[in-house]
């Protein structure tokens, strides 16, 4: 079963003259430890998309659930908590405190959330990212794809349900982009990770097990295996 659906989900933003769909009735459906990717063009409606399903923003309407829980119902509080504890974030810009350690960093949001961190799973995703030597440095010490390695690693030590990524290799060359990608393959293969990538890069999607494409607020093409067909 798919860790995370949407049915009928609409956003508009603004209201009356002034009002944009940027969602229109999407179905989606996002599924376990695989690898997603969603692309469009600028304006589509992707951001929104993973907006709502992060729970980050509100729905106008339909439906969003996670492992059975219904997202698009949820207090703002409960919200809060769900992104804590139940969803990883990777931004274009990485967002990591200057100040702390490679290590802090990565722990930061499970001490900020009080929960305990879970040694094994701290090591085994320091590894997948290949930052065992690099812990004691701090943001400035490290490159921008050893940066945004880390803020892999953040996303990924707390064991969420579902990962969202947008646009995590916009900002980096391409010796580091294709690590990144790497990364998020290989916690998809190795850690039953759930990934969901926003691009507008071809040779980014191409590494995902499904690619969504938006246009207009709506999903219009769904298509499996992208790396195997090579029409990206
Ligand atoms: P994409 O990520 O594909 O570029 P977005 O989800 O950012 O698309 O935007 C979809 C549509 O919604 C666009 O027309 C955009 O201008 C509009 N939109 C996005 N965010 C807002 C907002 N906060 N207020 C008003 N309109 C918005
Ligand atoms: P992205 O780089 O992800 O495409 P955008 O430039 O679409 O980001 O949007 C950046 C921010 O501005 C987002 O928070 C989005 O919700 C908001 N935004 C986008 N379009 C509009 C709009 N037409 N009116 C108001 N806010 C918008």
């Amino acid at each position: 079963d798919p860790v995370l659906t949407a049915r009928a989900l609409t956003k508009v933003y603004g209201r009356g003259t002034g009002a944009v769909t940027a969602l229109d009735a999407v179905d989606v459906d996002i599924p376990r430890a695989r690898f997603t990717a969603v692309m469009g063009p600028s304006g589509s409606g992707k951001s929104t998309l993973m907006h709502c399903l992060a729970g980050l923003d509100s729905v106008t309407s339909g439906t969003i659930m996670l492992d059975g829980d219904e997202v698009s119902a949820m207090s703002q509080r409960r919200l809060t908590r769900l992104r804590r504890e139940r969803i990883g974030f990777i931004f274009q810009s990485f967002n990591l405190v200057p100040t702390l350690t490679a290590a802090e960093n990565i722990t930061l949001p499970l001490d900020i959330a009080r929960q305990k961190v879970d040694r094994q799973r701290f090591d085994q995703v320091v590894e997948a990212v290949g930052l065992s030597d690099r812990l004691s440095h701090r943001p400035a010490e490290l490159s921008g794809g050893q940066v945004q390695r880390v803020a892999c690693a953040r996303a990924l030590v707390g064991k969420p349900a579902v990962v969202f990524a947008d646009e995590p290799t916009g900002n980096l060359d391409s010796q580091s982009t294709q690590q990144v990608l790497a990364i998020l393959r290989t916690s998809v293969d190795e850690l039953d990770q759930s990934v969901v990538m926003v691009t507008h890069e071809p040779d980014a999607a191409a590494w995902a097990d499904t690619v969504l494409f938006l246009r207009d607020g709506h999903v219009v093409a769904e298509l499996a295996d992208p790396s195997r067909d090579h029409v990206l």
